[in-house]
């Protein structure tokens, strides 16, 4: 591993690929040379990419080929490897789940008690029934999880599930909701300094971003009398700017908010009089 360059492993082609190189670009880090080599340099950081299949990672990682890596939680989880989740990145979501032909009767997770359950996640699955006291028969497969049921291979299954389409043109219904999962940053435990420094460095502008994305800027007119009012509705980051309109008697008033609360303060400063609300997008929030 070279100290003076970061070495990040990404997925080379799949359902995290978009969003983590949509990430890097938003912390203004583009990549040179595509996706078809195995590794590109990045413009803007001292930053090398490496181009993986997302169960590669959490190994590359671990032997320090790659100083940090993105992938889903749901993979670090199952592949137990020792490495640290730096940072939760709020794209990719999806949950692992149960699931059972829709006409069983599922009444809790003891039905699973000598049960075949096949699964992609043989070792996550392992520990939930563990956890539980239960004995089940773990049949690992790697793809097409969902028809083992129907093909008389599985009574249950134990699979990544997003908006369910797939259980449901398999006749499966969900039944346990075990992991929730999201695209992760993690990194070796023990970096060298320098390459330490650099992650810092990434996950500042990482941070950056994700303010940006959970907050606001919003502009706003109100009436002198009303101004006290409508600033301890808006405190933003400090606390807001207050300007005088040509009109006597009215202000502009700029703040930041959060998106999270978003439409209740939308709500509460029209009843305490503000007019001519602008809300507008924030690129990057630094500090
Ligand atoms: P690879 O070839 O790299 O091994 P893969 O087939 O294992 O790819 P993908 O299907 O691309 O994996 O999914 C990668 C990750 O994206 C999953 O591990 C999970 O974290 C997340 N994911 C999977 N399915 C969905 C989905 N339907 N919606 C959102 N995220 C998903
Ligand atoms: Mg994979």
């Amino acid at each position: 591993m070279k100290n003076d360059i970061l070495t990040l492993a990404i997925q080379k082609s799949g359902r995290l690929s978009e969003g983590s190189v949509s990430l890097l670009k938003k912390c203004g880090i583009s990549i040179q040379n595509g996706r078809s080599h195995l590794k590109a340099r990045a413009n803007g950081f001292p930053l090398e990419l490496i181009f993986l299949r997302d169960d590669d990672i959490p190994q590359y990682v671990e032997d320090g080929v790659a100083a940090a890596g993105i992938l889903g939680l749901n993979e670090v989880m199952e592949k137990k490897r020792n490495v640290s989740i730096v940072k939760k990145l709020g794209f990719s979501r999806c949950r692992l789940s149960v699931a059972v032909p829709k006409d069983v009767d599922y009444t809790g997770s003891e039905f699973l008690s000598n049960k075949r359950i096949a699964t992609s996640y043989p070792e996550i699955l392992k520990s939930y029934l563990e956890d539980r006291g239960l004995n089940a028969e773990i049949h690992p497969i790697s793809g097409s999880v969902e028809v083992t049921p129907g093909l008389g291979l599985a009574d249950a299954i134990f699979e990544i599930v997003s908006s369910g389409g797939t259980l449901l043109s398999n006749g499966l219904k969900e039944v346990e909701t075990v992991l929730k999962s999201e695209a992760v940053l993690i990194a070796r435990p023990e970096l060298p300094e320098e390459t330490g420094k650099l992650l810092e460095q990434l996950l500042f502008r990482i941070e950056a971003v994700q303010r940006a994305a959970n907050n606001k800027y919003i502009l706003l007119n109100a009436p002198s009398e009303k101004l006290d009012d409508i600033v301890s509705l808006i405190p933003g980051i400090k606390s807001p700017t207050i300007m005088p309109l040509a009109e006597k008697g009215w202000y502009s008033l700029h703040s930041v908010i959060s998106e999270q609360d978003f439409w209740e303060v939308i709500d509460n400063l029209r009843e305490s009089g503000a007019e001519g609300i602008l809300v507008v997008p924030i690129e990057k929030m630094v500090g």
